[in-house]
């Protein structure tokens, strides 16, 4: 009894991480989930190999986008709702960076990215970057960065102080309301460039349609999104 209890403690010192999917230990070689959770476990929705695909259709009619697509399904209690939680609230930035990169290892896949000069992220409220302590979108974008080789520019898009209620608000409204909450800082630079916008996770757009928009005032830019959630 001692000594299997003394056993376990060690086999915990060699081996403390566990996976975020079955929290069966983690191999070595392994990050953040078990190969087994990777596999299964992650609806991935392959979206890199279908143009219009469901996150594409999202912008529609609404923002001119060369190309989008997200990583995986968001579903109510699914593993992708778990890993997210617990980097944004959690603080489990691990989870961000590992998120960002399997995401760049399906784009490599298909050299869907192989034209994009730059990754930008999505910024977040300066309020609540403040509280968290950090941007989830940045996190992503950084793992992302990591596998497919294209620098981050964080500070091109920034997110302006600004707090008023948007429940009350019909979609155009929420919309011009949404366009004056980012701005550029360094539209000389964005000229002619193709601008990946990245995001965690993808519900109505509105964020990123936004972000688009601004983005699109530089002159001459070209602008694909990547998710790593999609709800649907
Ligand atoms: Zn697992």
């Amino acid at each position: 009894m001692i000594l299997s209890n003394l056993t376990d403690g060690l086999s915990h010192l060699f081996y403390p991480r566990l996976c975020e999917g079955c929290n069966k230990p983690l191999l070595q070689e392994e990050e953040v989930l078990c190969l087994n959770c990777n596999i299964y476990n992650l609806p991935r929705t392959a979206y890199h190999h279908i143009h219009e695909n469901m996150t594409f259709m999202r912008f529609a009619g609404r923002v001119h986008i060369e190309k989008a697509t997200s990583f995986a399904y968001f579903t109510e209690n699914g593993l992708l709702q778990h890993l997210l939680h617990g980097l944004k609230y959690d603080g489990k930035k691990d989870i961000g960076n590992y998120l960002g990169k399997q995401l760049g290892h399906d784009l490599k896949q298909t050299k869907w990215a192989n034209n994009v000069d730059i990754i930008i992220p999505v910024p977040l409220h300066p309020d609540k970057e403040a509280k968290r302590g950090f941007n989830q979108a940045n996190i992503i974008a950084e793992g992302l960065s990591e596998i497919l080789n294209i620098p981050v520019e964080k500070e091109f898009l920034v997110r302006k102080r600004f707090t008023e209620s948007q429940t009350k608000k019909n979609r155009e409204e929420r919309l011009s309301n949404m366009k004056d909450v980012f701005a550029l800082t360094n539209i000389e630079k964005m000229a002619g460039k193709h601008i990946l916008l990245v995001d965690d996770v993808l519900t109505t757009g509105a964020t990123l349609e936004a972000c688009a928009l601004t983005l699109l005032t530089a002159k001459d830019v070209h602008i694909s999104i990547a998710t790593i959630g999609i709800v649907s």
